[in-house]
């Protein structure tokens, strides 16, 4: 059985470029519009000999009167089945109360979580992952998924979690 990574955060913040660079196919639908990916998406992948089945998901709103309850329903199931979530923020527009909300909602579920900061491109990094350490998921990892940066040493920290 392959190790099962779930991809888990708010809209946007860029859940489905992830999953393509960790499958390398653009089966994910990468949009503007938050919320597209609708449902669970799933596909192998490997990243220096460390082979992987990865979950795509349309992500939790984080807010409980507009969360879309299908939605919700398949995130939490994709949890469920993942041996390992990345936890994903967007460090372009910090911390949020959607990624606080998620993050409590993770911290019932006992699953080993990996806290992503996305779309450091361009940012001072340590200053842009600085306020993120408060979600108590230890020392967030720094990537770029658009520009493919940061995966390498992201799934080796996936790994200590196996
Ligand atoms: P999802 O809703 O979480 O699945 O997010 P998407 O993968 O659809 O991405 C949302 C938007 O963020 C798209 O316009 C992406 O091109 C953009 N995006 C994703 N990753 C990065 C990144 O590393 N840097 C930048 N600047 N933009 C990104
Ligand atoms: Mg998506």
């Amino acid at each position: 059985m392959l190790p099962v990574i779930a991809l888990v955060g708010r809209p946007n913040v860029g859940k489905s470029t992830l999953f393509n660079q960790l499958t390398r196919s653009r089966d994910a639908l990468v949009a503007d519009f938050p919320g597209l990916t609708r449902d669970r998406q799933y596909g192998p992948g490997r990243v220096g000999g460390f082979p992987y089945m990865v979950v795509d998901t349309g992500g939790l709103s984080g807010e409980a009167e507009t969360l879309d309850d299908l939605m919700a329903r398949q995130t939490r199931q994709a949890i469920d089945e993942s041996d390992v979530v990345l936890f994903m923020v967007d460090g372009r527009d910090g911390l949020t109360a959607a990624d606080e909300s998620i993050a409590r909602d993770l911290r019932t579920r006992g699953k080993q979580v990996v806290l992503v900061v996305n779309k450091t491109d361009g940012l001072d990094v340590d200053q842009a992952m600085a306020e993120f350490h408060s979600l108590g998921f230890g020392v967030p990892r720094a990537i770029a998924a658009s520009h493919g940066r940061g995966i390498a040493g992201l799934m080796d920290a996936v790994r200590e979690h196996l």
